[in-house]
């Protein structure tokens, strides 16, 4: 991509009818390119026929609409799972995972190359932090996998910021994204289909609070208490359990819905009865779902997957407390679909 082009997938329809108005043409023709970005999914602006030739030319001349390109995919032995490292105009590469469960298909997207947020067990975070994606390059990757679908007569149903990055670090982008992803006239897609996961950004978890997306929202907790969660979410020193707690009681209760709290279950670590106990007790009062994810080994990390009998014992006392939770299958371990663990095997 030439380094003034503009990539139209960065504007959502309100922000692409300013641009084609600062340029001169009405609300129709925006209209009209909108269709053609998202209804039928052009992959060239020569592709746009019927629109008014100068428009047609200005377009050519100011406006990219490269998919993103495939450097590797590795598939999982079950099928179910396909991962993608995909190339940014830059050359800087991120991951896209398809999953596959019963019968409803998941993107799981990046908002990030590489994440600042540092935690120790992740392959993302080991990586360190190069920079934000814009709006255009995470809308890229649902439409990259929307194409693969339909050539499949399939449609996508699900997206979930879970990819490389930290959402709430990357928050306007991130949100325009979700509106292009939800716009009624576009992917439609629906906002209690998405979900955005979150390593507990406060001032971000209290501004989605504020604002009207109906979308989901997960938090990754990964420890019950402050020296817990400390040894393995750097942020955590930022924003203590309280305070973090007290910002999802906000978010419940202004948008009258549960939150997802993840849990990346490492043995001997934070598997521990104590642990599990602790974690009832700080979901007492908040609306939620656990989400117990066995760890995928990374690398840099020497820590291992809880086993089985474990992760029933963590699940049963969190039952003792009335928390519903649901045991996350590792699937697709064998192409390292944990989040940045493809990119770092081809580093
Ligand atoms: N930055 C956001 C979203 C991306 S990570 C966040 O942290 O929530 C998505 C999920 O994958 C998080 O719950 C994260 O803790 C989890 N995760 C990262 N590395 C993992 C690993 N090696 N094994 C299991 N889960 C992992
Ligand atoms: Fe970043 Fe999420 Fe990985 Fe933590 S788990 S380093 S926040 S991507």
């Amino acid at each position: 991509m030439q380094p003034d082009s503009l990539n139209l997938y960065d504007y959502s329809h309100p922000q692409l009818t300013n641009l084609l108005a600062e340029w001169g043409y009405s609300s129709y023709h925006a209209r009209r390119i909108w269709d053609y970005l998202y209804q039928v999914q052009v992959s060239s602006v020569n592709e746009m026929a019927d629109l008014r030739p100068d428009l047609c030319q200005k377009l050519a001349s100011r406006a990219q609409l490269t998919p993103l390109a495939t450097q590797t995919e590795a598939r999982s032995s079950d099928g179910f799972t396909r991962k993608f490292l995909l190339e940014l105009a830059d050359g800087q590469t991120i991951e896209t995972v398809l999953m596959k469960f019963k019968g409803r298909a998941t993107a799981c997207v990046s908002t990030q190359v590489g994440c600042a947020m540092g935690c120790v067990f992740c392959a993302t975070g080991q990586m360190g932090f190069t920079r934000h994606l814009t709006p255009g390059e995470i809308v890229g990757q649902v439409l990259y996998i929307d194409r693969l679908l339909q050539e499949q007569g399939e449609r996508l149903r699900n997206v979930v910021f879970m990819g490389m990055g930290e959402p709430l670090h990357n928050y306007d982008n991130t949100m325009t994204a979700v509106d292009i992803l939800i716009d009624p006239k576009g992917l439609a897609l629906a906002p209690k289909h998405i979900t955005l996961s979150t390593v507990g950004l406060v001032p971000g978890i209290l501004r989605l609070a504020e604002e009207n997306r109906p979308i989901r929202l997960a938090v990754s907790l990964h420890g019950a208490t402050d020296a817990e969660r400390q040894r393995l979410v750097p942020p955590a020193r930022r924003w203590p359990l309280a305070e973090l707690m007290a910002a999802c009681r906000t978010y419940t209760q202004k948008r009258n819905r549960h939150i997802f709290f993840e849990w990346t279950l490492i043995a001997g670590e934070n598997d521990t009865p104590e642990q599990a106990h602790a974690l009832g007790q700080l979901l007492q009062d908040v609306d939620s779902h656990v989400n117990l994810i066995p760890l995928n080994p990374t690398a840099g990390y020497t820590g291992e997957p809880t086993q089985r009998t474990a992760v029933k014992q963590f699940q049963a006392i969190l039952n003792q407390y009335h928390i519903p939770s649901t045991v996350r299958q590792r699937r697709g371990i064998d192409i390292a679909a944990g989040c940045g663990q493809l990119k770092a095997t081809q580093l």
